[in-house]
């Protein structure tokens, strides 16, 4: 399919262009020809006739007109009788009607006064007149008539005749010379230009039938990288990068799966068994009874937590809904601040939060921003050592407002830093958590027109910034989907 078509373009585009400006060169160099040659005959015959005119005038110029008319006459005749190219030139004297009254092979044939040149010598401006026609014996041939410039006695006009049959053949030479010339060129131009598109079809192919293989999920499907060093070579390469990061993703989402499986048996096997615990417990202030009452509290906290990562996974499987409004920055960090600084505490934690005084809109959806602030107070918690502190600091410029988290936990290392906010990554200080939560901020975010930052030390702390344009009336366009 795609084969036929790539040459069908070409075909279209380029062949027929250039057998169109063949054919132009060919039509071209044959006219000129054409003119050239039968041009040439008709030449011949009227240098002839103008020799013969220029002899003329000088008959007969001493006495009256009549005589030298008759002087002239017979001069004209004697030239006829002694013609010396007769081989080549039927040469005859007419007069005002047409009619022969002399040639220079002394035969009288009507044969030859078929040609529409006497008509045309009569009416034409200069006197003289040509016509190619066929002998009844079936000679092509060429008639040239000029009419006699003085008064002749009964001559009129001169009039010479030729055969066509060299000149035809000559012609005939041109037209098959020209016309395999024309052939040769063409073929030439079919075989390069075949030679030259198939050379790309074919890779092309490779490459189609490998990128079909790749989206029907065979994901181990490779191209030879090192074959094509062209275009094709670097498309090959792109298609290469991308099924290894669909097998990436691919092995990374597993991953994901089962570790989240696994991670929600634990919970629940632990619920279940402390259930069937309490059951047999009648009385309410029995040790045991608590401690399961409150360990069923925490596990159902983890799976909670968990289940907010699914929930961010089908988000980001599926694009995050934005329902934006007008919001202060501030309002909003304030309201995650108290949301999260129990936590905070509970953790053996400090946190140091000063709120700016004014507040600093955005345009953003509540919901959603509320999860950025979760999951980096998150992290942040996470990857603390008790005792550290974890500050939040709002700043602004005229045009944007930035959000930084800062905790004093452990850092990323400096080959991670790149790859944290990628789907299901987790760098190699991660602890528990699926990779997911710094992705769906920066998806969020970047939804939201602003950018996620993040600077860590290892042994020192992370800092992760968000970074919003301050709202200004009539932004509402950012009202995304992502
Ligand atoms: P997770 O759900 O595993 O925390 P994230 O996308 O939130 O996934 O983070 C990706 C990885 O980045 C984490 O596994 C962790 O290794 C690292 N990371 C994120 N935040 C911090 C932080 N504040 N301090 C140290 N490492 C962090």
């Amino acid at each position: 399919m795609a084969k036929t078509s790539i040459i069908q373009r070409w075909i279209k585009g380029s062949l027929l262009i250039m057998v169109l400006v063949l054919f132009a060169a060919e039509a071209i160099f044959l006219y000129n020809s054409y003119r050239e040659l039968y041009g040439g005959v008709q030449h011949a015959i009227e240098n002839r006739f103008s020799t013969i005119a220029g002899r003329l005038q000088a008959t007969g110029t001493a006495g009256d007109s009549l005589e030298t008319a008759e002087s002239r006459g017979q001069a004209l005749r004697r030239t006829v009788e002694q013609f010396d190219e007769k081989d080549k030139f039927e040469f005859m004297l007419l007069d005002a009607q047409g009619v022969i009254l002399t040639t220079s092979s002394g035969t009288m044939t009507r044969d030859l006064t078929d040609g529409t040149d006497f008509a045309q010598a009569l009416t034409s401006a200069s006197g003289m007149g040509h016509a190619i026609f066929t002998t009844p014996q079936g000679e092509r041939v060429m008639a040239v008539t000029s009419l006699v410039p003085y008064a002749a006695g009964n001559i009129a006009a001169m009039r010479m005749v030729t055969s066509l049959t060299l000149v035809d053949r000559q012609w005939g030479q041109y037209v098959a010379l020209s016309a395999g010339i024309g052939v040769l060129a063409f073929l030439l131009m079919l075989w390069s230009g075949l030679f030259f598109v198939r050379s790309i079809v074919r890779p092309l192919g490779e490459v189609e039938a490998t990128a079909t293989r790749i989206a029907r999920g065979d994901l181990q499907a490779r191209l030879p990288d090192t074959k094509y060093n062209d275009e094709i070579g670097r498309l090959c390469g792109t298609i290469n990068q991308m099924a290894e990061d669909l097998a990436e993703t691919d092995r990374l989402k597993n991953e994901f799966i089962s570790s989240v499986s696994h991670e929600l048996r634990t919970p629940l096997t632990s619920i279940k068994g402390w259930v069937e615990t309490i059951k047999n417990i009648d009385d309410p202030t029995n040790e045991n009874y608590r401690r399961g009452l409150a360990i069923i509290g925490t596990e159902t906290d983890r799976l909670y937590t968990m289940v907010e990562e699914l929930l961010d996974f089908s988000r980001l499987q599926n694009g995050i809904q934005l329902h934006c409004e007008v919001l202060d920055l501030v309002a909003e960090a304030t309201d995650a601040a108290l949301f999260v600084e129990a936590r905070i505490r509970q953790e053996g934690l400090h946190f140091v939060y000063e709120e700016p005084p004014e507040p600093y809109p955005v345009w953003a959806d509540p919901a959603r921003l509320r999860q950025v602030f979760v999951n980096i107070f998150d992290n942040a918690i996470k990857y603390s050592d008790p005792g550290g502190t974890i500050f939040l600091t709002i700043t602004r410029t005229p045009e944007t407002v930035t959000a930084a988290v800062r905790d004093q936990g452990r850092g990323i290392a400096p080959e991670d830093l790149d790859k944290v906010k990628q789907k299901f990554f987790k760098a190699k200080n991660s602890v528990r958590g699926s990779g997911i939560g710094l992705a769906v901020v920066d998806e969020i975010v970047q939804a939201l027109g602003g950018k996620v930052e993040i600077a860590s030390a290892l042994g020192q702390g992370t800092t992760v910034s968000i970074t919003l344009p301050v709202y200004h009336p009539g932004q509402e366009h950012l009202h995304e989907t992502i």
